[in-house]
Order: structure tokens, then sequence, then C-alpha cells
């Protein structure tokens, strides 16, 4: 492992923070953690911490001894001081004579002790840095450590690898015990340049922030060495995968579906997918024992948190064989839920604790032949699923490679998955109505799409942002964030349409709602109306919505739960105006339409309606417009504008409520929702 300290950059950084009245001590410890936490060999989301013990001052002016500890929800490879809040040492260190300390009168501790009442929650592996005395302490979950302390020979292994270099701390569950443990074992030999946590991590510390830095690469380095020196890393590999395999993209919605979980009277908890493959990947799941190694469980406890304890394991999928694959799909990830209640029954009843069982879905689902699809009910939860998978795959791969992958049981990791302080984390997270759906909006950088897309983020859910205009498009997705996308898409294409939908599936595994909005209004009078522009209007007013919309039914089809289709058909199509035939005529259909579809897919849950909006200032009516219009009624033009009952203007943000909240109506299909202000001549009857 590369040791990345660099003299230059560590007294930039010094540099940078005293312009702020930052200390040295605290600006090194910044400098080191963020080394640390960009090797995701070593930090990997929230696996891994660092501590400097310093003097600070409080608001009376009076300077304490402080630990400055990582605190929660922070990333060390971005880490800011105010990532390492300063809690009081002595009263840290007087916790050592308790015989017994709970997990939550531990946080309390810590909580009351903290410098600034407003800093994050310090690690719950505060005490375990408090209690060695070393000035500047690092931790992490090392994968290549993992693999030596991953066997059942782990003790002697770490022995033969450094000697009495480093101690070695038995598996204890993180908090009070764990800390005091190590602490002893610290004090037993007070020489060592850090501990090895049995099925855990690392720990190495020194009088500085580069000796602590270089002790955790020199003997991460150790562990790697003898990995290569020892190991090769290969499993036997399968030889009954599929010549032509289906893509991943293909059977996303399939796999994304099978995991959403069914709440009863058409709710799901639906997930996105992140999919991963790559040579690594491949020597892992190809294997022929993959059953056997891939099911044994998480390398480190803290992994559980993000992908359980082990994945769903899939037949391979050749390209011509869907079908019968989707049904094994199916029922491998049945089995999988029922493993998992079985698993959660047995180990609740282990003690009197109450618990209440988690969502029983697997967050790493594995293809042989093509990859693993990490699951989250955010993109960014999937990718860490995905992460976690690779890093996973890693490990187990290296500790066979030099013996026997032997993790933590699964009563073991039970305790961490279900850990009280875990608990009251998920109580605390919000979940947004649309968390977990995936939208694709049409003309999604128009005025309307633009609104739409961003209100449909708000509530939740990822968009696709399929837009004409490439860039646009991109510089909507980008304003929106969320991890939304744009593509490109041309929707009298069916080709760009397809592609669209399939960048869905690539990125998020699947579409949940799609707002076919794209349009454009041409103008002529009826009788005299050129045949060719009347067929332009067709194929995007009406042929375009079609071709949305079967893309659309198709990963429904293949989800099977359900979906939102809805229409921007205009008030043209029930109330044609003047020289408006070209667009109302199309319109006229594509109303239709929202209703054959209404009927035809209702039955697997799909609800289809129109928004019929008027006089939005948008692309299709634009100032200029606006501004002859209203020239020629001899009206100013915030009169033309709001030339309705409510004599108010309407907006593209009013479409976006429109489409919302049909949405959110879970009981209307084939329905028309108008948004104009009220014009009672294009009111429905
Ligand atoms: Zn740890």
């Amino acid at each position: 492992m590369k040791n990345l300290w660099n003299d230059t950059e560590a007294a930039a950084t010094v540099a940078r923070y005293g312009k702020n009245n930052i200390s040295e001590d605290l600006a090194l410890r910044v400098y080191t953690t963020r080394l640390l936490g960009g090797d995701p060999q070593l930090v990997l989301h929230g696996g891994g911490n660092t501590s400097v013990k310093t003097r600070s001052k409080d608001i009376l002016g009076e300077e304490w001894d402080v630990l400055c500890v990582k605190g929660s929800g922070w990333d060390m490879s971005v880490i800011e001081p105010q990532g390492l809040p300063a809690v009081k040492l002595e009263t840290l260190l007087k916790a050592r004579n308790l015989d017994a300390l709970s997990d939550e009168d531990m946080v309390a501790l810590q909580r009351s002790n903290l410098m600034d009442p407003a800093s994050p929650n310090p690690s719950v592996e505060t005490l375990l840095h408090a209690f060695l005395p070393h000035k500047f302490v690092d931790h992490t979950h090392s994968t290549a450590v993992l693999a030596l302390v991953d066997q059942e020979n782990s003790e002697a292994l770490i022995k033969q690898v450094y000697g009495t270099r480093m101690g070695f701390v038995p598996y204890i569950p993180p908090g009070f015990e764990l800390a005091k443990v190590a602490g002893e074992v610290y004090d037993r030999d007070p020489s060592v340049e850090g501990l090895i946590l049995d099925k855990h991590g690392i720990f190495t510390f020194g009088a500085s922030a580069r000796e602590a830095y270089e002790r955790m690469i020199n003997a991460v380095t150790e562990a790697e060495n003898h990995i290569a020196a020892n190991g090769v890393n290969t499993f036997a590999q399968r030889t009954d995968l599929p010549a032509n395999p289906a893509s991943a993209r293909d059977l996303a919605p399939i796999l994304r579906g099978a995991i959403a979980e069914a709440l009863g009277e058409g709710h799901f908890n639906r997930y996105v997918s992140d999919f991963r493959t790559s040579d690594n990947v491949l020597n892992f799941i190809n294997g022929v024992d993959l059953e056997d190694y891939g099911l044994r469980g998480v390398t480190t406890p803290d992994l559980t948190l993000h992908v359980k304890n082990w994945p769903v394991i899939l037949p391979p999928c050749p390209a011509d064989g869907i079908d019968a694959w989707a049904e094994a799909a199916r029922a491998a990830i049945h089995a999988y839920m029922e493993k998992y209640q079985a698993y959660f029954e047995r180990c609740n009843a282990a003690d009197d604790i109450e618990r209440t069982m988690l969502d029983p879905m697997p967050r790493m689902a594995i293809v042989p032949g093509l990859g693993v699809f990490g699951f989250g009910r955010t993109a960014k939860t999937a990718s860490i699923s995905g992460d976690v998978a690779e890093v996973w795959m890693k490990t187990v791969t290296e500790a066979e490679s030099i013996g026997r992958f032997h993790p933590l049981s699964a009563e073991e990791l039970f305790k961490l998955e279900y850990w009280s302080l875990e608990q009251a984390k998920l109580k605390s997270r919000k979940i947004l109505p649309l968390t977990g759906q995936v939208a694709v909006v049409t003309g999604g950088a128009g005025a309307i799409g633009a609104a739409t897309a961003r209100l449909l983020a708000e509530t939740g859910a990822h968009v696709v942002v399929a837009d004409l205009d490439e860039a646009a498009a991109a510089a909507v997705a980008k304003s929106i964030g969320n991890g939304s996308l744009g593509v490109s898409c041309d929707v009298t294409d069916p080709a760009s349409v397809r592609a669209a939908f399939d960048a869905a599936a690539e990125a998020f595994g699947g579409v949940d709602i799609v707002i076919s909005n794209a349009g454009a209004a041409w103008q002529g009078e009826i009788g005299t109306l050129d045949d060719a522009l009347l067929r332009k209007s067709f194929e995007l007013n009406f042929f375009a919505h079609q071709s949305v919309a079967q893309n659309a039914v198709r990963l429904f089809k293949l989800q099977q739960t359900g979906g939102v289709l809805l229409f921007n058909t205009s008030k043209q199509a029930i109330n044609p105006g003047a020289n408006f035939g070209a667009y109302g005529l199309p319109k006229a259909a594509t109303l239709f339409l929202s209703r054959q579809y209404a009927l035809e897919y209702g039955k697997i849950g799909v609800r289809s309606s129109a928004v019929n909006a008027d006089r939005i200032r948008s692309g299709l009516l634009s100032n200029d417009m606006i501004a002859s219009r209203s020239k020629a009624r001899g009206i100013s033009e915030s009169d033309y504008m709001s030339g309705n009952l409510l004599k108010q203007e309407v907006t593209a943000d009013h479409v976006a409520s429109a489409f919302l909240s049909l949405v959110m109506a879970e009981r209307t299909t084939a329905g028309v929702l108008t948004v104009d202000g009220g014009n009672i001549e294009a009111a429905l009857r």
C-alpha cells in the first residue's frame, strides 16, 4: 500500500486551516484522516475513524484536555475539523473504572462532555481511542487485514505476520467492553505499534499524525505481502455459463420488481439498483463453490448494516432465456426473504430484547456470468451496496487464497445488525413519499418538464430527464441533484425512446412513473392545412406518446409493481381553438390513448391519466407570443395570462403539482386533470 504522506501537502493543510484558527494538531488530523478515508481498501462508508488528543478552549476561555474524534455521519475522505468533535478527555478516562456501561449511557456520556453541544455524535469507538495513551490514533477496516483475521486461526496468523509489534484483541462488538479489553491488551505490552481487532479491523497509533499513519500503511502492506506470497486469488470456475448472457439492463427491472417489498393494497417499498462487474467480481461469482464461500457472511460486522449478512445468488441467464430466468429469480428472492425471516426469529429468540424485524430484502444480487447488483432505497445507498459488494468479494477472495474464509457467526452479526444504536438511527431516517421510485420525464428540459422533474425529485424520486437537447437535459438533472440523470431523447424516434428507458434501467434498475410531456404546437386553418405539417404534428403529439407509453409498459410488466403513466394533453384535446387543429387533433388522440392504457393495463396496477394545461409560459407559449396575442386582443399581458376564472396566471409549477397529485392519487386512473385557472368552455362534462 502506497504511503501518501507528503510534507508539502501536510504543511499546506496546516497553513490553510491556521488562517481559521484551527490548531496544527487538528489540521494534521484532518490531513491523514483524508488520506486514509480516500482509499476504499482501508475505509468504506463509515468503516473507520481517527482521533487526536489535544487542548481546546471552552466559551469561558478555560482550556481542557480533549479528544477530537471522528463524528458520526462524516465521510473520512472529505472530513473537516468540525467532523472531529472535541470531547473532554478526563471524563472519558474516568469511565474506564466502570464495570459496565450501556450503549445508550456511553452515547450520553460522550454527548454531555462535548465542548460544542451542536457537534455530531462522537464515534461509537470513542472510548477505545481515549483509553490508548497516544496522541494520534487511526482505525481502519483494511481489506488485507480482514483477510487475515477472518480465519479460524487468526490469532496465530497475526502473530506469524506481525510478531509482537501488534497486539491482538479478540472479537467483541464495538462499545464500552471492547474499549476496555483493547486498553488492557495495550497495557500488557505498551511497546506495540497498534492493535489488530479479530474479525473487525486494525488500530495504529503514534506521537505524531505521520507516525500513526505510516504505522497503518506499513501494517497493511505487511498483510498484503503475506497474501501475495501465500495466496492464489483464483476460484475454480464453473463451465456451464451461457455463451451469450443477458445484459444487466434487461435483468435489472425483473430483479428490482422482485425485491420491491409488497406492503399490500398496491403499495411497495421500492429499491433502485447499481450494477457492478469486473474481472475480480467475475472471478468471485463464477466460482464453482460460490454457494459456499459466498454465503458465509460479511467480512467486518458493520458491513451487515449496508448489505445484510449474505447476498441472493441467482442462476446465470442466457439472452434467450429471460422469461424462465425471471421465474427462477423471483423464487430465489422469495426463498431469501424466508431465510432472512428465519434468521431473525432464531437470533431474536436468544434473549429478551424486543426488536422489530427490518425488511427481509437482499441488498446484493449475484448473477453468475454477469455481475452483482447492489440495491438501496436511494441511488446513494444502492451505490454503497455496490461498493461494499466489491470490497467484500475482494476480501473473501484473499481470505480463501491464504486459508479458509471464516467470518463472525450469523448470531454475532445479528447483534450488530439489530444494535439498539443503529435501530434508533433507522427510526430517525426520513422517507419521502416517492423514495425508491424512478421517473422518466420527456421534454424534461422545457418549462413544464423541468418543473415536474424537480417536484418529483423533491418528493423522493430519481428522475431521468429526457430531452431533444441533451445539454439542457443534463443541466436540469444536475440542478435537481439527487443522482438524477439527463439523457438525449428524440421522442419521435422509437430507438431513441428505447435508449432513454434503457438508460433508466441501467442507472436505477427500472421505471415507476412516466410523464409523457414532450410536444410542440403548429398552427394553420384546418381546411388548407399542409398535410405534411399535420402528419409531423401527429408524429410528435401522438405517436411519440405511444412510443413512450409502450416502453413504460414494457418495464412495468417486467417489474410487476404497477406504474404511473401520465400524458400532457392540453386544453386543445377537448376544446378546440380556431387554427389550432394541427395541435389539438393529435392531442385529442393522445387523451384517448391515456384511456386506452388505463383500460388495458389497470389489471396490472398501471394508472394512466392526462393533464390538460392551458396558457403556460413555456417554449410553446413564448414571451413574444404572449406579447403579440395580448396586443391583438387589446389587453395587457398580465390580463391575457390571467384570463381565467381565478384571474391568476397559471405557471409550469402548477402543472407540475397536477402531475404529482395524479402520481399520488392511488385510486385515480383514466382521469383528466385540468390546470388552466378555470375555463368553463374547456371544462369536462
Ligand atoms: Zn471499526
